[in-house]
């Protein structure tokens, strides 16, 4: 909201900034090894999609 900065409270502002959130889009935790990978995406770390190991990883 356009409101002059003395305006808003540091308290006011960091409780607005709570929803503010670092998220890497379409990133999701690997069911398999934990890892970050791309949803729909097969997991490179492990090699696996869907519960079925997909790739062979070295
Ligand atoms: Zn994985």
């Amino acid at each position: 909201m356009a409101v002059p900065q003395h305006r808003i409270s540091k308290t006011r502002k960091r409780k607005r900034r709570t929803h503010f959130k670092l998220t890497t889009p379409g990133m999701v935790i690997c069911p398999q090894c934990g890892e970050y990978k791309l949803s729909h995406h097969v997991c490179k770390k492990c090699g696996t999609y869907d519960g079925r190991t997909v790739l062979t990883v070295k």
